[in-house]
This record gives structure tokens, C-alpha cells and sequence, in this order.
């Protein structure tokens, strides 16, 4: 593996604590080996210069709530019903367009077959395809008419259903068991309803303790993680209850689960998904939902109540991330980093708040705290250069364009072509966004 030496770079470290500052970065093997504050401080020795002429140097984005088997299509049963050999295929497909958009490492957060996302995350370990480091879940696991129950009454087979149904703690234990048993490194399971769901909405919480306990237990003994569901206030306070510490949408709050979700702030992340609520709201006409259909399911109650829900836990400390549930017709893959720009529309984060959530808690939410996530001595060497100032400009987080480089692992899978991407009338980083 060559090394290879970023000079000339605005280095924005991903604390959210340093302002961005110009500079080198040497990567060496696939660490970073030095950083250094001015320019010409690092000797280059056999490293392949990259002189970026201005342009972002920041680390790789974290993914929390990612689902590389939804094939864009605009409804549940219509992502299931995808043969497995044409899914398999998406899925590896669609790992190596998030690497490529910047996207370093995702967290899987349920899959629509069974062992999809384990086979990718070995094809990517493996070198077999290109992806990012990923954890790999399983399917969703839910309870009769909950969210993810898809199987028609007249129809009782298990395999139009999009998630796995379980009956009682029992029957939970069996699934868990099985996900463990293909080698998941997250169990997922609904706690609440979803407004996309007739008869189970958001608000809704039908899992029984008994069950939740069950699947706690099998998950801690073989050290793995447990992630949920849950967008009713209940079914928060049932995931604290029982010691599950990623928590996807929360949407409904209210005081006393606030309170439990600071206590536990050093351990919780919430990933609540926040772009499909707004797609659905406003960008889903071309699916039949338009905005009338939308506010009638719900989701203007629960966009308010997110918003409000996770300005309050930003606040009180909580480590609030984004990305989720991309991958439908009306909220499709690639848009993820959108999710920083509503964070700062709507949340009350700062552009730097933003970026840290993807990276320094990136790192800590993929369980590599000491060496994911920043430009820092030691660290893995995952990392993106950007065209531009992304806290001056969000959006160019999702531009293809002016991401001109992406490296996961001390190695490019998008590779800096400078001479065709460069503009060389304003040169890189000098674009309308700088910031003054
Ligand atoms: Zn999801």
C-alpha cells in the first residue's frame, strides 16, 4: 500500500471542537501517520503527493441507520417481493455507491432477507467488493400486524413478510438466535408502530416486555448490540428499560423519557431517520402521497414532534446522528447527508454540530472511539476531500462533484483525478461558500 501525503489541504478534524486550519496530512499504510499544521511540515519520503490545492480534507461519514437492501422502491412489500439473486446484487451494489459518496462507515439497520447484509459486510471484509466498514444486521423483527408484518391474511407464508413475526418471548428468542446464529452484529427489533403502517401507528407499542427481555438477553450473551424501533414515547422508555442503547427515530417524547434519555447519555445514540418524514411530508406526491394524504397519516404530528423531541435531547447532551431509512422511491439512497442540512434547518445544530454527529460520533456509534471518526494521529485513515467548505455549504456533502476524493483504509476508492476535476479559474476551496 503506497502512502500517500495531502498537502495543501483545509483540515477539518471532525471534533466539531478545532475550527478548520491548512495543512498536511500524511496516511500511512492505512493510518494516519502525521498531521501537520502548515503545509510544507511533512516530509513527503516515498508518499504519493496530493497537492489539493485548497480543497476540505475531512474524515469519512458514518451512516447510522442504513439499509443497502431497500431498492428504492415505494413501498415495503415491493422491496420483499425483489428476488434474492437480483438483491443481492442491489445490496453490493448500493454499498459501493455509499463508499463512493464519502459514506466510510455505515451501521446496518435491518435487512429485507435474512442474511443480506451479512453477506455483504463479509464480501466487503473479504476485498471480494468495495464498501464501507459496515455492521451488519438482520431483519426487522415485529409482532403480528406490527410494522413489518407484510403477510396478506390469505396468503399466511413467511416470505412476504418483510420482517420476521414472533409471538411471544419464546418465539423471540428462536429468531434472535437464528440472526446470531448467521453472524449479525445487531439484533433489530420494532418497538412501535409506524404511520406507515394501517392499524399500527407511530404512536403505537405492541411488543411485550417479556419479548423486549428475551431478546436483550440472548443479544448481550454473545456480545453483540441490540437496536430498535421505536418512535412512541412508551417504546423509548421500554428500549431504556431494558438496556438498548441505539435508539432509531424517537420521535414522540415527552419529560420522563427526556429525562431517562440524558441519564443514559453517555451510552445512548439516536439516529432518528429525519429526511423520510420530511420526503414524505413534502416530496412524495409521484408516489400517491401527497402532502393532504400525508398530514391525514400523521406525519406533520410527528415531523413537529421529532422536531421538538430532538432539540430537546441535542440540548440535553444526547448524541443525536444522521442518516436512515434511505433506500425508498420518495427518500432514495445517496441523499443521506441531506439529513445534516434539516439538523441545522430545523434542529437548532450548528454546521460543525452537523459534521461531528457524522464523525467523531461516527466513530464512537461504530464502536471504534479511539481510532474512527477524526484526523488524528493514529487513526484509521478514512477520509474525504471536498470541493468547497462544507460548513459554509452542507449540501455539497451530497454532490458528487465536488466530493473529489474518498478513502476508506488507507486506500482510494474514489481517487482524486485532478486535472479534469479541478476549476482553475477559482481553484479548489475557493469556491462562493468559503467562509470569510
Ligand atoms: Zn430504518
Amino acid at each position: 500500500m503506497a502512502d500517500t501525503l495531502f498537502t495543501n489541504v483545509r483540515i477539518l478534524d471532525g471534533t466539531g471542537a478545532t475550527p478548520p486550519y491548512s495543512g498536511s496530512v500524511l496516511v500511512s499504510g492505512n493510518r494516519i501517520r502525521q498531521v501537520g499544521r502548515n503545509t510544507a511540515s511533512i516530509a513527503p519520503g516515498n508518499a504519493q503527493v496530493i497537492d489539493a490545492a485548497g480543497a476540505t480534507l475531512m474524515p469519512g461519514m458514518t451512516e447510522a441507520h442504513t439499509h443497502f437492501s431497500w431498492n428504492d422502491a415505494p413501498n415495503l412489500a415491493a422491496i420483499q417481493t425483489m428476488p434474492l439473486e437480483e438483491h443481492v446484487l442491489w445490496s453490493a451494489k448500493v454499498a459501493k455507491n455509499y463508499l463512493n459518496a464519502g459514506f466510510t462507515s455505515c451501521l446496518g439497520a435491518a435487512c429485507a432477507k435474512p442474511r443480506l447484509d451479512v453477506v455483504i459486510r463479509n464480501a466487503i471484509n473479504a476485498g471480494q467488493i468495495p464498501g464501507p466498514r459496515y455492521l451488519a444486521a438482520g431483519q426487522e423483527i415485529t409482532v403480528p400486524g406490527g410494522l413489518g408484518d407484510e403477510m396478506p391474511p390469505h396468503l399466511p407464508f413467511p416470505d412476504y413478510s418483510f420482517g420476521q413475526v414472533v409471538n411471544n418471548a419464546d418465539d423471540m428468542r428462536r429468531v434472535v438466535r437464528m440472526f446470531l446464529k448467521y453472524g449479525v452484529d445487531s439484533v433489530k427489533i420494532n418497538l412501535s408502530g409506524d404511520n406507515f403502517v394501517p392499524g399500527a401507528d407511530a404512536k403505537t407499542t405492541w411488543m411485550t416486555d417479556a419479548e423486549v427481555a428475551a431478546a436483550a438477553e440472548e443479544v448481550k450473551m454473545r456480545g453483540k448490540r441490540i437496536i430498535v424501533h421505536a418512535r412512541s414515547c412508551a417504546s423509548i422508555k421500554q428500549a431504556l428499560r431494558h438496556g438498548i442503547h441505539l435508539i432509531y427515530h424517537a420521535s414522540f417524547t415527552d419529560e420522563e423519557a427526556l429525562d431517562m434519555l440524558e441519564a443514559a447519555k453517555d451510552k445512548v445514540f439516536v439516529a432518528p431517520g429525519i429526511g423520510i418524514l420530511w420526503a414524505l411530508l413534502w416530496e412524495a406526491e409521484k408516489w400517491g402521497i401527497d402532502h393532504a394524504k400525508a398530514v391525514s397519516m400523521g406525519y406533520e404530528e410527528e415531523w413537529a414532534a421529532a422536531c421538538q423531541s430532538l432539540r430537546a435531547m441535542h440540548k440535553r447532551g444526547v448524541r443525536v446522528m444522521p442518516g436512515g431509512d434511505y433506500g425508498f422511491a420518495f427518500n432514495p439512497h445517496l441523499q443521506n447527508a441531506r439529513d445534516l442540512e434539516l439538523f441545522v434547518k430545523h434542529l437548532g445544530f450548528t454546521p460543525m454540530e452537523a459534521i461531528r454527529s457524522c464523525t467523531l460520533y461516527g466513530g464512537q456509534v461504530m464502536m471504534q472511539p479511539n481510532e474512527l471518526g477524526l484526523i488524528k494521529e493514529g487513526y484509521l485513515a478514512d477520509l474525504m476531500l471536498l470541493d468547497g467548505d462544507p460548513l459554509a455549504n452542507l449540501a455539497i456533502l451530497r454532490d458528487p462533484k465536488r466530493i473529489l476524493a474518498v478513502m476508506k483504509d488507507g486506500v482510494f476508492a474514489k481517487a482524486p483525478t485532478f486535472a479534469s476535476q479541478r476549476s482553475w479559474d477559482r481553484g479548489w476551496g475557493n469556491g462562493a461558500e468559503r467562509a470569510a
